[in-house]
């Protein structure tokens, strides 16, 4: 595990839809540096909760705070420039402009932040960045092709780096290998983990392939029905009888 201090807690995090409880007095601390994989079922409130991290859903009740900052119930574009980046469930990606634009324009929002002159200055370094990330996502040979042209995977190896463009140090990945090929899956876990380490950056994975979050996190906490169950390294969660009965054993999600 990573040995960084703590960069995101959330302590006592509730969310209510009208009657229906979403998430319940949910508590996480993540170091810097760790990846740290959220599981649970379809309607256990692990989006709900990323929901809440990133600023698009108040919560009922609890507080969120980065790296020592309380940004409970701030809007999501202060959250994402101190540093916390999204991606959704279903993509977000621009289908009708080219890869290259797509994540020049997530990489120029960061640019942007201080001011127009700030953002001609760094024109240069925008170019760099968009270049090298789409390099590491072996996208560089598709820069100039429509989004919406992009198989179903590289479109999801597209929204992360978009994520990545705005150079948060929280990434936090909702379903990112959903409707890849097994192939995808493996290759983006490695690049993800990769990335992680290069840059110090800590991520927040929901992902329901097991495969991938018992080979790539550090951490996982599990949610069913709203509250977390159970937290622990892959193997004591792996072994935890209350998440083989909730989750792991014969679940079809
Ligand atoms: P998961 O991502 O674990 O599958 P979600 O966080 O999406 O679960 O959903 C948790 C529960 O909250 C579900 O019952 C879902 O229907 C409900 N829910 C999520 N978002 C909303 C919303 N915007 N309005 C009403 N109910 C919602
Ligand atoms: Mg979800």
């Amino acid at each position: 595990m990573a040995a960084g201090g703590v960069v995101l807690e959330v302590d006592g995090v509730s969310k209510s839809f009208g009657a229906l409880s979403a998430l319940s007095r949910v508590g996480l601390a993540v170091s810097e540096g760790e990846v740290f994989s959220i599981i649970g079922p379809n309607g256990a409130g692990k989006s709900t909760l990323f929901n809440v991290i990133a600023g698009l859903h108040a919560p009922s009740a609890g507080r969120v705070v980065f790296r020592g900052h309380e940004i409970t119930g701030l809007p999501p574009e202060r959250i994402n420039r101190l540093g916390i980046a999204k991606t959704f469930q279903i993509t977000n990606v621009f289908p009708e402009i080219s890869v290259g634009e797509n994540v020049r324009v997530a990489a120029q929002s960061r640019s942007a932040d201080s001011g127009r002159v700030a953002s001609l200055w760094r024109a240069a370094d925008v170019e760099v960045r968009v270049t090298e990330l789409l390099e590491s996502f072996g996208l560089a040979v598709k820069r100039d092709e429509l989004a919406q042209h992009l198989s179903h995977g590289e479109q999801r190896y597209l929204e992360i780096c978009l994520a990545l463009a705005t150079e948060p140090t929280l990434l936090l990945l909702d379903e990112p290998t959903a409707g890849m090929t097994p192939g995808e899956t493996r290759d983006a876990t490695a690049l993800v983990r990769k990335i992680a380490l290069q840059r110090g950056l800590t991520v927040l994975l929901i992902e329901h392939d097991m495969s991938v979050v018992m080979g790539i996190s550090d951490r996982i906490a599990v949610l069913h029905f709203g509250e977390k169950i159970a937290e622990g390294t892959p193997e004591a969660i792996r072994s935890d009888a209350r998440v083989i009965e909730a989750y792991l054993g014969g679940a079809d999600d």
